[in-house]
């Protein structure tokens, strides 16, 4: 809701009037419990756990706080569900319940929107346009995938894996939860999902529609909880396949954990993306480009472009540019329409973002920050950048998860290549230039999963994702999606 302090003002004497999205057709209940065999239980323990408005600091609802009992009952359903009915049931009819899926979402994709910008504090319009429309394209795409497993892999019989044991982060939470649950399903395989523990909502929301939409009980069980109960979902003995996306330290311990099981898995971790602009590229389409890549979602995306390569020749402009045009990005109320940049996630991700914001300065870098309000409640952070870094200085190095931006200067190709590729991580990167060969040279070079030229986070439910070295392991999305749902035999 807009308020006096939510409002923002630009000192230069102009100002949006407040365009704030209803909240009129949400419902949400006062407390949920964990989505279990098709209803919706009470936790073993009876604990429940807050979650937080992130751009007011106030509760919304209470959530249940599942346990290893809680995991260990909904692993049960799910088997049972995959014996008794899904794994069974005729391809063709698992992809009708599937698109029912899709079409109640986008029935309801208002009160989506606004719930996942509630809890998540991103702006409206992201979620609006991006995670909602997205979230309902990966059930539409993955439905259609059901009964057509055949021409998926040609010459080979797709068998599902039984179980599958599922754990998404906060950036995008029902988008996460779209990823992971639709293809499984569509190869004909169960599902355990536990949510973030800081926007569990829209996933809760999912479990209602994936029960007006009348899947069979067990098929999809939807376990909230924190880091124990991500844990007890990966570690459990009855899970056959493992999806984790989040942080790479996380994916590391449960990668640790699989080792010498027989589970599947697949890993979604960090990012540290390099986007490098050269002196012929579109620059005013460049700098926007950059602003999307960073700035938009608060930089909590996994692929943001949080590092800037400019080619020498041409980094003054870019940069005056860039400055700007941080001056006219709007942070403040998530549900405005005019809001650019919401809310940070959580104090603790806050946090995080604001020891980096230390880091820089104390590695001598110097920070710059646009200079407009923010609210006085809730979890702000204006969009910042840092020049004059160098390639081993943290802020270059490690994710920060924030609207933060470290800017390097090239000269040549080899160098920009080498800077890019020189971090831990390999999610990710972007391109701009006007010479088509410049580009084909580049995305073949930079160690990324996804390298987009001349636009960023572009997104579809068809073009597999995933990261090389310390960014993951395994692809998502796309006919890659399927491969890491089925076992092949001849
Ligand atoms: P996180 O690793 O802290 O948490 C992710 C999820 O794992 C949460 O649900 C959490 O409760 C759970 N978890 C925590 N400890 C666990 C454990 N020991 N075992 C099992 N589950 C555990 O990450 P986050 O802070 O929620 O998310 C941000 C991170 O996610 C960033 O690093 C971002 O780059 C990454 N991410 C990657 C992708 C991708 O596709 N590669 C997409 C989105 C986010």
């Amino acid at each position: 809701m807009a308020t006096p302090e939510n409002k923002l003002a630009f000192d230069g004497g102009w100002e949006y009037d407040p365009a704030p999205e209803s909240t009129d057709h949400v419902n949400i209940k006062k407390r949920y419990g964990l989505f279990i065999n098709g209803e919706f239980v009470a936790p073993e323990k009876g604990k429940y756990f807050d979650t937080v408005n992130p751009a007011t600091e106030e509760k919304i609802c209470r959530v249940a706080e599942g346990t290893e009992a809680d995991i260990d009952k909904a692993v049960k359903a799910a088997r049972e569900a995959y014996q008794t009915s899904w794994g069974r049931m005729k391809p063709a009819e698992r992809g009708k319940y599937i698109y029912r899926i899709a079409r109640i979402m986008q029935e309801r994709a208002r009160e989506f929107s606004v719930i996942e910008s509630l809890d998540g504090g991103k702006p409206i319009r992201e979620s609006r346009d991006v995670d909602i429309p997205l979230a309902a394209a990966h059930f539409f795409y993955y439905a259609g995938w059901a009964d057509k497993l055949e021409y998926a892999f040609p010459g080979r019989k797709a068998k599902s894996l039984g179980v599958a044991g599922q754990v998404i982060p906060w950036n995008f939470p029902l988008l996460m939860a779209a990823w992971k649950i639709a293809p499984a399903i569509a190869c004909g395989n169960t599902v355990v999902l536990k949510p973030a523990e800081t926007t569990p909502l829209t996933a809760l929301k999912l479990a209602e529609v994936i029960a007006d939409a009348g899947l069979p009980p067990g098929v999809v069980n939807i376990v909230t909880g924190a880091g124990a109960a991500g844990a007890a979902v990966v570690q459990h003995p009855d899970v056959d396949k493992v999806a984790f996306t989040g942080s790479t330290n996380v994916g590391r311990s449960i990668q640790k954990a699989l080792a010498g099981t027989n589970k599947k898995y697949t890993l979604e971790l960090g990012g540290k993306a390099a986007n490098i602009i050269f002196a012929d590229a579109a620059i005013d389409q460049a700098v926007e480009g950059i602003v999307n890549g960073i700035f938009f979602n608060q930089g909590h995306v996994c692929c943001a472009g949080s590092r800037l390569l400019v080619q020498e020749s041409v980094a003054d402009e870019v940069i005056a540019k860039l400055k700007d045009r941080m001056e006219t990005l709007i942070v403040g109320d998530p549900l405005d329409k005019n809001t650019d940049i919401g809310a940070i996630n959580s104090l603790m991700q806050l946090e995080k973002v604001q020891s980096y914001l230390k880091i820089g300065k104390a590695e001598g870098a110097e920070m710059h920050q646009s200079s407009c309000r923010v609210p006085k409640k809730g979890y702000w952070c204006r969009p910042t950048i840092f020049t004059g870094v160098s390639q081993s200085n943290r802020v270059v190095q490690e994710e920060i998860f924030g609207p933060v931006l470290a800017i390097q200067t090239f000269r040549r190709e080899d160098e920009a290549i080498i800077k890019a590729n020189n971090t831990p991580y390999g999610l990710s990167g972007g391109v701009w230039t006007d010479k088509g060969s410049k580009i084909f040279k580049m995305t073949q070079d930079m160690r990324a999963g996804v390298v987009w030229a001349n636009t960023f986070n572009k997104f579809d439910p068809t073009s597999p994702f995933g990261g090389y070295k310390e960014s993951g392991v395994g692809r998502e999305g796309g006919l890659h999606g399927l491969d890491a749902y089925v076992k092949l035999g001849a």
